[in-house]
């Protein structure tokens, strides 16, 4: 009886999946994925909690050196659901590298990712978005899918929380991956309205992965070109 009710509450533990509280189906609902790239930066963790008090998931693409510099705000953003990402360890333009470095420059990155939160990325997104086949190859070796975006706000240029919010709602559409940075002070700034406005205008705010709908991220595959 007694190995009955264990097994019973382990089968009921290992069936539950680790994303049901935030499973979203996007061939359902309208979707978008806002992306932090850069971070983990002095901003990130009041990001995190804006994120939290909205119910929108997120996904951030960390810079390695940054992580060894702020370890548990990466543990905090994938803790409460956000997908994390490898955007390098010196944010460097790789397809000017070789290969040997470019190699080392994402598995470093895997490597503290993966001790300061848990878990070892499935995505990388190239620095500026420079890439080519043969750096898509090398994110292949190191099991990584690449992940571009549909709308850059340029925020880190435009540098003013009105004028990011206005860029972020004009590229807004469903199924769409807008590039932000959560280094930039007017980003996390502008970020509670523009939660606000996108759920006002129907939008659930969902991580990469939970908009490509178990079809990926898949090793050596390119999306949102
Ligand atoms: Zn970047």
């Amino acid at each position: 009886m007694v190995l009955h009710a264990l097994l019973a509450a382990s089968l009921a533990l290992t069936s539950l999946p680790a994303s049901a509280s935030t499973a979203v189906d996007c061939a359902r609902v309208k979707c978008l994925a806002l992306t932090f790239d850069d971070g983990p930066g002095p901003g990130t963790s009041a990001l995190l909690d804006t994120l939290r008090k909205e119910g929108a998931k997120a996904t951030f693409f960390l810079v390695g050196k940054r992580v060894e510099e702020r370890p548990k705000v990466a543990k905090k953003a994938l803790a409460q659901g956000h997908a994390i990402g490898n955007h390098t360890y010196s944010h460097a333009s790789l397809p000017s590298r070789l290969d040997n470095e470019i190699l080392d420059e994402l598995k470093v990155t895997q490597e503290l990712i993966g001790k300061a939160t848990g878990q070892r990325p499935r995505m990388y997104r190239p620095p500026y978005g420079h890439t080519d086949d043969r750096v898509l190859g090398l994110a292949h070796q190191t099991d990584l899918a690449e992940v571009l975006w549909t709308g850059t706000t340029l925020d880190w240029s435009l540098r003013d929380a009105k004028k990011i919010e206005a860029a972020v709602l004009r590229l807004a559409k469903p199924n769409g991956v807008i590039l932000l940075h959560d280094t930039v002070p007017a980003t996390v700034k502008a970020m509670p309205k523009v939660l606000k406005e996108l759920k006002k205008r129907g939008y659930t705010l969902v991580t990469v992965p939970t908009m490509l709908r178990g079809k990926g991220p898949t090793s050596g595959v390119s999306y949102f070109k």
